[in-house]
């Protein structure tokens, strides 16, 4: 799993798979909250075999500290006390199939997280708007899906700061979790994330590796078969063959016993669960949706202005 999280990540907008840049650091937590912090030395390690991918990874991790059970400001996986899983789509919004994803989802009550391009946004500002009434969450991808790592902090200031307008004036609301394209982050990444735009830096649990289109059948095992309480499942809304899958991704989750709800609602959740009171969000910042529990409210366009 740690293997998924750190080697495959999400897709650029070429169909290219991730890869960490030597020399990077790479900062991540896997289900048990294990911090790992490495040297990003694996460039290549993606055409490899899974398996010796992650043993490869697995003998390369330093464990230094553990994190509280509450949701850190990178989340990966969230603890909660009941069947909740958020479901996750990247690189969009697409005209083509984003509509269709938003039909599915209402048809089975769930909810997801979509975390769109601000490029792809500003020409379709209509199905931002439409998924926000719907109660969905929109989040901040980057304007152009750079590898924020390998930016200036103004670079990186400049496409969240972007992005995060076109998502207001096209819903009213202002985004409170954002995910670095191709997973690529690092702990100054993250603190900055949080303390000047408010943000929770979402990664993912479980990896469908959709984008390599595996057929529909490889999706929905991997994102129904991996799912645990709290999980955040990584999807693309991109791909024709992802929109194929949906349905079955939803149903199966929801025969499983679980309800899918935003990543900002699954948070949420942990917060409660670990008994943390402290304010979501530096002072200052944009203010975290304080929805989420079993009596799931639409993501409601709260949140203040603070660019
Ligand atoms: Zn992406």
């Amino acid at each position: 799993m740690l293997a998924a999280v750190v080697l495959t990540a999400c897709q650029t907008q070429q169909g290219q798979p991730d890869t960490p840049m030597v020399g990077e650091q790479i900062v991540t937590e896997n289900r048990s909250g294990v911090v790992v912090r490495r040297k990003g030395k694996v460039r290549g390690l993606a055409r490899r075999s899974s398996s010796r991918a992650a043993s490869v990874v697995e003998r390369a991790r330093t464990p230094r500290a553990y994190v509280p059970r509450k949701p850190g400001r990178r989340v990966s996986h969230v603890n909660v006390p009941g069947k909740y899983v958020a479901l996750t789509f990247d690189d969009g919004p697409s005209a083509a199939y984003t509509p269709q994803v938003l039909d599915i989802l209402k048809r089975h009550g769930a909810r997801a997280t979509f975390f769109v391009v601000g490029r792809s946004a500003a020409a379709n500002k209509g199905i931002l708007a439409r998924a926000v009434s719907e109660g969905h969450e929109i989040a901040n991808h980057t304007y152009s899906h750079i590898k924020m790592t390998a930016k200036s902090r103004q670079a990186v200031a400049n496409e969240i700061e972007r992005t995060n307008a076109i998502i207001k004036s096209a819903t009213g609301y202002s985004p409170t979790v954002m995910r670095p394209p191709y997973g690529a982050v690092n702990s100054g990444l993250v603190d900055m994330m949080y303390n000047r735009y408010g943000f929770y830096t979402v990664l993912w649990d479980v990896d469908t590796r959709d984008w390599q289109k595996p057929g529909v059948s490889k999706v929905v095992s991997r994102a129904v078969g991996q799912a645990q309480p709290g999980s955040i499942i990584l999807l693309h809304d991109i791909h024709a063959s992802t929109l194929a899958a949906v349905e079955q991704v939803v149903t199966g989750l929801q025969a499983r016993g679980y309800k899918l709800v935003t990543v900002s609602q699954l948070i949420a959740m942990g917060r409660r669960a670990s008994g943390d009171v402290s304010p979501a969000s530096p002072e200052g910042a944009v203010t975290a949706p304080a929805t989420g529990g079993a009596d799931i409210q639409p993501v409601a366009a709260t949140a203040s202005e603070s660019l």
